[in-house]
């Protein structure tokens, strides 16, 4: 029976797999749990699961805490849930150690791609992606060899503001960007979901997990998110994973991989389901993804200070000190971060540190300048 560290276990990713592990607990045991702030719920959990109270800690801002949690020979699956850049020591943690690490944190991989590559090969770790798109990657690359594979597809609902221009996005509430209208997630995903910035970040995850480079990484919207992502073959065969949006399918199969629940979560009623559409992001609007490509292509250091700088950007926003069309701008900043060599974790905590000063100033500045400034007229592409 596998051991499970829940990282990140009060969050939504992190009570989500705790239910999936719940409902099966003939087949997994949790012996470790870490969180942040709400030490009540990580108390009841680990009550709960009967985790040993040395193993539920509060340590989510304590590197060297969470990565011996990841790392703990009693452990054999973690699952990252931890938000942001913090999860990076468990990601780390868990490779080198040779675990298998369920991955829904993606910003360790985006921000230390290389590092986290370098600890993969070292430690003999396996990543099984939990965030949905990758999820349905990994699960269509199984119908064909690698040389086989000429496109990976990942699909995006489009967020609670597809289809809205650029002038329209102006005034736009904290509140109405936190609808999301497929996805039941935390705050930091949901404002990335309506600014495609989660996209973006997820198109440079693919690149880090499956290895295929960004001209063969695409987007399409699909407001449904009934497909999750699809692999075109070079015969043109798309093989294309679908369910109704529930992350308890991702996780439960990143806790068992390659073998699924026997419980199916987001089962499909093909009499009820209707149409699925597609079509093409609107890229001017959205000018994170393009971004987001652009931090990929540079690499090194680029990808790490994008990230730093947008959870910043999306901290002020939530805060409401800048205006939603401003968080492009702090981001389109960032890419002029000075970034050298990304080799060790020093390098990307450097290089994350430098993007979220220079966010922070962006931000200030924002908040000081007069409000027509405020509203994004600056182009991120220029
Ligand atoms: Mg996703």
């Amino acid at each position: 029976m596998p051991r499970v560290a829940v990282l990140g276990s009060t969050g939504s990713v992190g009570t989500q797999a705790l239910e999936v592990i719940r409902r099966h607990r003939d087949r997994y045991e949790v012996v470790a749990l870490a969180a942040g702030r709400n030490v009540e719920l990580l108390a009841a959990q680990a009550a709960e699961f009967g985790v040993d109270p040395t193993r539920a800690r509060s340590c989510l801002d304590d590197p060297d805490a969470l990565a011996a949690l990841a790392a703990d020979p009693d452990v054999d699956v973690v699952l990252n849930a931890v938000v942001g850049f913090a999860g990076l020591p468990a990601t780390l943690g868990a490779l080198e150690a040779g675990k298998r690490l369920g991955l829904a944190n993606k910003e360790s991989l985006i921000a230390a791609g290389p590092v986290v590559r370098a600890a993969r090969t070292r430690g003999g770790g396996e990543i099984v992606p939990v965030d949905s798109e990758h999820s349905a990657l990994y699960q269509a690359l199984r119908a064909g060899s690698r040389p086989e594979v000429s496109r990976l597809w990942l699909t995006a609902s489009g967020g609670p503001f597809r289809g809205r221009t650029r002038s329209e996005l102006e005034h736009v509430a904290v509140e109405d960007a936190l609808k999301h209208p497929t996805w039941d997630m935390g705050a930091k995903i949901t404002i990335d979901s309506s600014t495609l910035m989660n996209k973006g970040l997820e198109v440079i995850e693919a690149h880090e997990l499956f290895d295929v480079d960004f001209d063969h990484v695409d987007v399409v919207v699909h407001p449904q998110s009934v497909i999750h992502g699809m692999v075109e073959f070079s015969d043109g065969a798309v093989i294309a994973q679908l369910s109704m949006p529930d992350m308890r399918l991702p996780i439960g199969l990143a806790l068992g991989a390659p073998d699924r629940l026997d419980e199916a979560f987001g089962a499909i009623d093909w009499a009820t389901l209707g149409s699925l559409t597609f079509e093409a992001p609107d890229r001017e609007a959205f000018p994170a993804l393009d971004l987001a490509y652009r931090a990929g292509r540079a690499g090194g250091g680029a990808p790490a200070a994008l990230s730093a700088a947008n959870e910043v950007a999306v901290a002020a926003f939530l805060d409401r000190r800048i205006p939603w069309l401003a968080i492009a701008d702090v981001l389109a900043d960032a890419l002029e971060v000075q970034t050298g060599n990304v080799r060790d974790v020093a390098d990307v905590l450097a290089v994350d540190r430098a993007a979220r000063e220079r966010a922070r100033r962006v931000v200030a500045r924002i908040e000081e300048s007069p409000v027509g400034e405020q509203l994004g007229t600056r182009s991120p592409a220029a």
